[in-house]
């Protein structure tokens, strides 16, 4: 039997191949808009679950709401009000203040803000970009800025889905030369707090003792910011109006970083949604100070590197495809899911120690890598086992074959064998026809035997051809002498046309057996009185020679059929002649392993053609 069992040439490729895919269309996926949406949405739900061991603020909020407003004469009046308030927590002794409130105009009150800038330590202004294409920093004007220690910039910057995850530590204007920095507010007010500068390198930032782990991009530093959980207090607030109304609320700011802006709903433009919020934006003095909260404790989250997620992909689709291709059984989807398991829950792990990782490149790969791992190796027992099923059927009709054709010679031996041991007194001449047909029928059971393994052999690849020279006319001679009493009982006629008298090289006997089958097939399946044409040709090296009946023929699906073992068309089980359907099968193997093939043509109810087409030189190269 063929070894059906053994692994399809190139199935490994394949199967590796399908896994490299896996790992590309996840890496591609993460790299679109989808896949960062997804991982942004991830993000968020970790910072929703995930609280960190909670700490001790060291900012507080200096608010100017709505009740400040109505106090202070409205809007136009915001700097009176903030002049107000930094005189009132000044007895304090704040270690900074940032203000969140752009100065770049003169305004009313100025000569009251100028006075309390002036007595304020450790005062950092903000500034803002204004001009998308020029680029142009919008400073305090002089006698403000003057009294500042530092100004920084109070971008946020949201991402596509307006929710602000990260700040920029710097935003740049111009190129070259004329490039001018700002540091973030958040950062200019913890260097400005604690007295120092800040030391830039690649992959870092350095700020007194903090080191901030951000890269270096072509836009800046970029640092996530970590917002206080919900299960801590949050930073401590006052507005000015409460302030003025109970200046004991000042002890509150003692020893903070103050960061003073605008929350009041009507009037505070820059106002995000964070991973944290349900509904209400947080406004931009606010988000400043969670910036603030997370260099002041350094509590960063780092982006892990691309080579990392590379490789984790890589592993993951690895393990599926030695799961899939090294266990079976149960083992194999238990392991998948322990994988997948693996997959989900290893990105929040590495949040919960300070690491971002993109959750689609860590899930999506293993669930494409196993799936198509599985389908595969699903598929591939499926044929495996198509494959084991046909080759059983295939046995037992080989047995069947076995016992059915050969025990007619069997038991003509036997039953000549026992009348002779039961009349010992028989004429001599009675003896010695049932001996002659004893020796017959041996013979052909002999030669059945010794064709049904020679095939066997034959289709296993381990037999030789014998290289026999013999004339085609020979051959056909002695097919349609043995065929003739068989055609006379059905009174078919056989015609032997133009036989080319040319020698064929192979093994005689097999040759004879595919001859003489498409012979008798041809009178088996045809009705009485009909004529049998055996007809052939020579040309460019080929003979071809044909058997050509006027029989009960084939369509087109049964034509592609009858060379495998077993198979009978309906027409010819209805026919009433019996037949095991291994004889064309057997005939093919004989015809291929002589370089040789065979065509059939034929027509249901009119009649088949089986052309034999042999080289007639040498049998094999
Ligand atoms: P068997 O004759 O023992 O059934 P074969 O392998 O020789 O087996 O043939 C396979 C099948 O091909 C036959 O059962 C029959 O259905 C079909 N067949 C073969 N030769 C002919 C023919 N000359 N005319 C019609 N059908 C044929």
């Amino acid at each position: 039997m063929r070894p059906h069992d053994k692994r399809p040439a190139g199935s490994s490729a394949i199967y590796w191949g399908l896994l490299a895919f896996s790992l590309l269309f996840g890496v591609w996926l993460n790299s679109t808009g989808l896949g960062r949406q997804l991982d942004d949405n991830v993000y968020d739900f970790f910072f929703r679950h995930y609280q960190p061991p909670p700490w001790k603020t060291s900012s507080a909020l200096l608010t100017i709401d709505e009740q400040t407003f109505h106090d202070f004469e409205g809007i136009n009046h915001t700097r009176k009000a903030l002049a107000a308030g930094l005189n009132l927590i000044r007895d304090a002794h704040p270690l900074a203040v940032a203000v969140d409130i752009i100065l770049a105009e003169p305004g009313e009150d100025d000569d009251a803000l100028e006075a309390a800038f002036s007595a304020t330590q450790h005062l950092a202004l903000p500034c803002e970009l204004v001009g998308q294409r020029t680029g142009q920093w919008e400073d305090p004007i002089r006698r403000f800025k003057r009294h500042a220690a530092a100004v920084g910039q109070v971008y946020v910057e949201p991402g596509g889905d307006a929710i602000s995850r990260y700040i920029e530590l710097y935003k740049r204007t111009g190129e070259g030369a004329k490039t001018d920095r700002r540091w973030a507010l958040a950062l200019e007010a913890y260097r400005v707090s604690r007295g120092v500068d800040v030391v830039e390198s690649p992959n870092e930032l350095q700020v007194g003792d903090v080191i901030i782990p951000a890269t270096k991009e072509a836009s800046g530093y970029r640092m996530r910011i970590r917002y206080v959980p919900p299960s801590m207090t949050q930073i401590p607030r006052v507005s000015i109006a409460d302030l003025a109304r109970d200046p004991s609320l000042a002890s509150r700011f003692a020893g903070k970083v103050v960061f003073v802006g605008v929350i009041a709903q009507t009037a505070a433009r820059d106002r995000w949604m964070t991973p944290l919020s349900d509904s209400i934006p947080m406004a931009g003095i606010e988000m400043n100070a969670n910036a603030y909260e997370t260099i002041a404790n350094r509590l960063f989250l780092t982006d892990a590197h691309e080579e990392v997620y590379f490789l984790t992909a890589l592993m993951m689709v690895a393990a599926a495809g030695l799961i899939w291709q090294l266990t079976g059984g149960i083992t194999a989807p238990l392991l998948s899911v322990a994988l997948l398991a693996l997959a989900h829950l290893f990105p929040y792990w590495l949040f919960t120690r300070g690491t971002v990782f993109p959750y689609v490149i860590a899930v999506l790969p293993a669930w494409i890598a196993i799936t198509a791992a599985a389908s595969w190796h699903y598929f591939y027992v499926r044929r495996r086992l198509g494959h084991s099923e046909a080759e059983k059927t295939r046995y037992q009709q080989a047995i069947h074959f076995v016992t059915h054709e050969m025990r007619t010679p069997l038991t003509a031996i036997q039953g000549s064998s026992e009348l002779i041991n039961r009349y010992p007194a028989m004429p001599e001449a009675k003896r010695q026809q049932i001996n002659n047909l004893i020796v017959a029928e041996s013979h052909r059971l002999g030669r059945m035997i010794e064709v049904f393994l020679n095939v066997e052999r034959l289709s296993a690849g381990d037999m030789q051809l014998k290289d026999d020279q013999f004339p085609l006319p020979d051959l056909v001679d002695s097919c349609v002498g043995r065929a003739q009493p068989l055609a006379e009982r059905k009174q078919i006629t056989v015609v032997r046309e133009g036989v080319p008298d040319q020698v064929l090289h192979g093994d005689r006997e097999l040759m004879e057996y595919a001859f003489y089958n498409l012979l008798t097939n041809a009178i088996k399946y045809s009705p009485s009185e009909t004529r049998v044409r055996v007809f052939g040709s020579g040309d460019n090296g080929r003979i071809r020679l044909s058997v050509e009946d006027q029989g009960i023929g084939m369509d087109q699906k049964e034509v592609r059929r009858i060379f495998e073992k077993f198979y009978r068309t309906r027409r010819a089980e209805q026919s009433g002649e019996a037949g095991t359907g291994i004889g064309l099968s057997i005939v093919e193997q004989i015809v291929t392993q002589h370089g040789g093939s065979i065509d059939v043509v034929s027509s249901p109810g009119k009649g088949s053609c089986f052309t034999l087409v042999l080289p007639s030189g040498k049998v094999r190269p």
